[in-house]
């Protein structure tokens, strides 16, 4: 496997998205990119005349998943996979424990909602290597946002026991440097999610139960410019406290 950055770095995205090439029989790139032509053209070099024959999208946010008529264009009988979704007409459906052909390797697809509905892992069992998306990073958590915006903080918690029972050795990300010890980092990831459900539950026994307020409760050492994103998490966690049985009152 060979890393290509996507050549699209910015605050979003952090150094720019990572993609992944799988090459051999038939050349399979793990994620999109945005279609720089930068990012294109150093696959192109490498394949040195030879096609890419599929790309394996880890789920529809543009940063993932917007390179793809770029790619086309480059090779048009790419085939691109990626998990069922209405919006996507024309590409192979990818369903839970689906193989797909990477190289000269067999990837398994692993449903892994949460963070987007749409989102899966590529799991190499051979390796015991996991293409994770934005299921986690290295240095960040991952933003999980409420229902409105495709996300379930419930679907993510049971997406990262799902990986932590695949017993992955390293979990490449979409964004940032490889994770070498990925169980260690899911299991930080779950204390840190479970200690901000202990402070949003704090506030609610105190009588806190507008979203603001909490935010300001519970994220006081956070800069404010990222206040509107702890809103959405708390927004995420409280549906899952409904989803759990216990009222909210928001
Ligand atoms: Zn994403």
């Amino acid at each position: 496997m060979i890393p290509f950055p996507a050549k699209n770095p910015g605050t979003l995205t952090g150094p720019g998205n990572n993609t992944y090439l799988f090459d051999g029989a038939e050349p399979a790139l793990i994620d999109a990119g945005v279609g720089h032509a930068t990012h294109i053209d150093a696959i192109a070099a490498h394949l040195g005349g030879r096609a890419l024959v599929r790309v394996l999208v880890t789920h529809g946010h543009p940063d993932h998943a917007s390179g793809v008529p770029a790619l086309r264009s480059r090779w048009p009988g790419i085939e691109v996979c990626k998990w069922l979704a209405d919006s996507d007409p024309g590409w192979r459906p990818l369903r839970d424990n689906d193989r797909v052909r990477a190289g000269d390797r067999w990837l398994s697809v692993v449903h892994t909602p949460g963070h987007a509905p749409d989102h899966v892992c590529f799991w190499q069992p051979d390796t015991r290597d996991v293409y994770c998306g934005d299921m986690m990073t290295a240095t960040t958590t991952i933003m999980v946002p409420p229902a409105a915006g495709g996300g379930s903080l419930r679907a993510y918690l049971e997406s990262l026991q799902r990986l932590v029972a695949l017993q992955p050795a390293t979990a490449w990300p979409g964004h940032g440097p490889v994770i070498s010890r990925p169980v260690e980092r899911i299991h930080e990831y779950l204390v840190h999610r479970a200690e901000r459900e202990r402070q949003v539950v704090a506030c609610l026994d105190a009588g806190v139960i507008d979203i603001d307020a909490i935010v300001t409760s519970v994220y006081t050492e956070t800069p404010r410019a990222l206040w509107p994103a702890a809103r959405l998490t708390v927004e995420a966690l409280l549906e899952k406290l409904r989803e759990d049985g216990r009222p909210t009152y928001a």
